[in-house]
């Protein structure tokens, strides 16, 4: 290893607002990231010149060294420690509570802490939205405690989207010891003498919305002596609750309250949540309710050296359609996991996938097998065990050190107490901000700098982000998006609620959204799922329930149940919708990490037959798509481009899936015949006039292409603005679509009815738009590759894409969108 340069010292405020340092001396996050930049094989320069980078001063984050220099490493900022500020115990605190946080080692709370659980204690509903490991548990067990010790009789219901997550805040409360607390869990596994405990004893019950769905409030009745007292209702983790999801836990919060209502109690919300954009109104949507945010985190945070990190391209490889390749995100972070081990770094690796992360740790244990034999059996694998004595057991031996390095899928993301790593290794980003710092934030000691890679995968959202650091470590753009006015989730909802006591005018009007819900009624009445009296709605049957069949986790299309066809054993659920892509025969199928072939689909059965299998191929399915506009809500024109957003009815159907090798080679093309399928849902669209096209050089013949690769590449960015999952969203491009007579390209949801992921994007057009034209520029790919325009679910083998005519449509609708618009907004 070449020694290390030492850049000089300097600081600098990003734009982004990020303030960045760099310290001469022993800093350990910089020391390892010469570590790592001296294994890439890329000269140490590269580290001077980010070091020195802001020569100008102009705090452009997004121009320092190793954009240029051909090099892997696109940004390095180094965050500073941050001292927490505490503050005194508000004064309505009672000294037992006070002492017994004493001894868990809180004397005081951070300002953040005292602030929310003041408006909690105060009965303000509250969403706090602060930092990973900023101690969001202290927020609602502040408020809920100090009123379980005034009020002998308060109860509380803390909801939570995971089971593991919901049992370590349960063991946090109960490892308080104080008296009379009475905390239970409440989930699936709960045994039934444990819930008839829970339920006549419990005070304050550890749940999640399935079971508050499906159990609790069909039998509210029997639960009735807890609703009545019910003093606080703790969400957790609020910004997984987006969506289809998300749209049925605002209904089904919206039901809760309602029978609150009724057995006189009136609970108040304390909300905590990663942080996101817009905290208060998404706490506000989600709830129904007005909810004031705490968003200025006063805990302390520990110094970290920040590397992004885009692996090179591969001189001597080719993918798909001659597209170019870059070093898998894997097998980098395997080399680099390597050698931090070797310099005796503290070091996690997270990898997508259950397989990808056995991968990373075996290349890593190679890596050093070579060099330091004994260091290769101090790296392991961690495989998603959600076992708590499996992860007790990861968690000391990374801790006493006596393991070096782990490689592991997001499984350890929540409810593991791993802190204060040496570094922290990311194949590719994780999808959301929350999450990034949920994983970055395992490493960081108070005194020492840590070290934090990112390594770009091939897509375009990772592409943007190591060339923008401004949209990953600066303020948040990412939004959660939710719809409960969605009719499909609205219906099974109505039905629920009606069944748990008839609907009135006035919780149709105050609870349940006004216009939308009435309509919605309306039909329910019509085909007989409800019946109508002077007195309201009501559910016809007394005996069944309907709760049951109502899966609040899916999209209101039947699900397909995969099932390993040796066994009978069921392993999981794929949506309906996405089963003909993702499903089919012949199709490999990643399910949890684990690998599996399908023997046979059957969509009426709502069955896929499957094995085991890890072939050398992966399966893309190929389908057909059209897309019509039902119904114009906004829409306004710019010169040559008009913008719309409304409802479209998406037809779309699988007929062929292609076997690829894995550097993208056709194997085989193979037919399907399964039925054709349509997704009533919302839209985000613009179309340009031709001639206009045709004037800044996009010919007739360029404009497929040039649209498809635009199309891609804006449902590539869209998650920085909406948090959203590769189903959530769909496109279709076209030279002339007979509703808009013009080049159109379309975005839209990908469940019925939508979900709010295009109505966000129409909010943000520009943003989203000018961040899409930036990733495919950024790309140092000639004619488009997986990065920038190449999209790994194409119904159309990626063909026709034209990178550089993308380029100017986006060019062209920025400019016009830059000019004033001429617009209506309907309903
Ligand atoms: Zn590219
Ligand atoms: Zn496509």
């Amino acid at each position: 290893m070449a020694s290390p340069r030492l850049p000089r010292s300097r600081s600098s405020e990003g734009r982004s607002g990020v303030p960045t340092s760099v310290t001469v001396g022993g800093d350990r996050g910089e020391q390892l990231l010469r570590r790592v930049l001296a294994g890439s094989g890329w000269p140490l320069t590269a580290m001077d010149r980010a070091g020195a980078g802001d020569q100008d001063g102009s705090g452009d984050q997004d121009v320092v060294g190793g954009v240029d220099d051909g090099g892997p490493l696109r940004h390095v900022a180094h965050l500073p420690s941050r001292a927490g500020q505490q503050v005194d115990w508000p004064e309505w605190v009672p000294s037992p509570l006070r002492d017994a946080f004493g001894a868990r080692g809180i004397a005081r709370p951070w300002s953040h802490q005292a602030e929310a659980a003041q408006l909690a204690y105060a009965g303000h509903d509250v969403v706090v939205a602060t930092g990973t490991a900023s101690g969001k548990s202290l927020v609602y067990q502040l408020p809920v405690l100090a009123r379980f010790l005034e009020d002998r009789r308060a109860t509380a219901l803390y909801l939570s989207p995971t089971k593991a997550l919901a049992a370590d805040q349960l063991r946090a409360v109960q490892e308080l010891q104080l008296p009379d607390i009475r905390p239970a869990p409440l989930d699936g596994d709960t045994p039934m003498d444990a819930r008839d405990w829970a339920c006549q004893h419990g005070r304050w019950l550890f749940s999640n919305p399935d079971m508050l769905h499906r159990s609790v409030l069909p039998r509210h009745g029997r639960w009735a002596s807890f609703l009545r007292r019910l003093r606080y209702v703790v969400i957790d983790e609020c910004h997984t609750y987006r969506g289809v999801f998300g749209s049925h836990v605002a209904l089904l919060l919206r039901r809760l309250l309602r029978v609150c209502a009724r057995y006189g109690s009136g609970p108040t919300l304390v909300l905590a949540s990663a942080t996101v954009a817009e905290p208060a109104a998404f706490a506000s949507r989600l709830t129904g309710r007005t909810v004031r945010a705490v968003t200025a985190d006063g805990s302390p945070t520990a110094g970290r050296t920040i590397a992004l990190w885009e692996p090179p391209l591969l001189p001597e490889l080719t993918g798909e359609n001659g597209a170019p390749v870059r070093r898998a995100a894997g097998a980098e972070a395997a080399r680099m996991l390597a050698d931090l081990v070797l310099e005796g770094a503290r070091t996690l690796a997270f990898v997508r996938s259950r397989r990808g992360a056995e991968l990373t740790a075996l290349g890593a244990q190679r890596a050093l097998a070579d060099v330091e034999p004994d260091l290769a059996e101090r790296v392991a694998a961690y495989r998603g065990g959600y076992l708590p004595e499996e992860r007790r057991a990861l968690e000391s031996a990374l801790q006493t050190g006596e393991l070096l390095g782990v490689a592991t899928t997001n499984a350890l993301e929540l409810g593991v107490d791993i802190a204060g790593l040496d570094a922290v290794v990311l194949a590719g980003f994780p999808g959301t901000r929350a999450s990034f710092w949920q994983q970055a934030g395992r490493a960081g000691r108070a005194r020492e700098r840590a070290l934090v890679v990112l390594v770009a995968r091939d897509d375009p959202m990772d592409t943007y982000l190591v060339h923008h650091p401004g949209a990953l470590l600066g303020a948040p753009v990412e939004g959660c998006v939710l719809d409960p006015t969605n009719p499909y989730v609205l219906a099974p909802q109505l039905v629920c609620a009606a069944a748990e006591l008839p609907l009135t005018e006035g919780d149709v009007s105050e609870v349940f959204g006004g216009p939308a819900a009435a309509a919605v009624l309306d039909e329910l009445v019509a085909d007989g799922a409800l019946r109508r009296r002077p007195t309201g709605w009501y559910w016809p049957s007394a005996r069944e329930r309907p709760a049951g069949s109502v899966d609040i986790r899916g999209s209101g299309l039947h699900q397909v149940a995969l099932v390993e066809a040796e066994t009978g054993r069921m392993l999981g659920t794929v949506d309906g919708g996405s089963a003909p892509a993702t499903a089919h025969t012949g199709a490999v199928y990643l399910h949890r990490g684990a690998s599996y072939v399908v023997d046979s689909l059957d969509l009426d059965a709502g069955i896929a037959l499957v094995h085991v299998a890890d072939p050398d191929w992966r399966t893309d399915a190929r389908s057909t798509a059209d897309v019509e506009v039902s119904r114009v809500l906004r829409h306004r024109g710019h010169g040559p481009v008009r913008v719309s957003f409304g409802e479209v009815l998406v037809t779309s159907q699988v007929v062929a899936y292609q076997r690829r090798a894995p550097d993208g080679t056709v194997l085989e093309t193979v037919p399907l015949e399964l039925p054709e399928q349509r997704l009533r849902t919302r839209g985000v669209w613009y179309d340009i006039d031709q001639a206009a096209l045709a004037a800044a050089g996009v010919s007739s013949v360029r404009l497929p292409g040039a649209l498809h690769a635009a199309e891609h590449a804006a449902i590539g960015l869209l998650p920085l603005f909406a948090i959203c999952d590769r189903w959530d969203i769909g496109g279709m491009s076209t030279a002339l679509h007979p509703y808009t007579g013009n080049p159109t390209v379309f975005v839209h949801d990908g469940h019925p009815g939508g979900a709010g992921f295009a109505e966000r994007g129409h909010a943000v057009l520009d943003s989203w738009l000018t961040a899409t034209r930036a990733a495919i520029r950024d790309c140092e790919c000639r004619t488009g590759c997986p990065s920038c325009v190449q999209s790994p679910k194409c119904g159309n083998g990626n063909v026709p894409l034209d990178k550089a005519g993308a380029v100017i449509v986006l060019s062209l609708v920025l400019d016009a969108l830059g000019r004033p618009a001429a617009g209506r907004s309907a309903s």
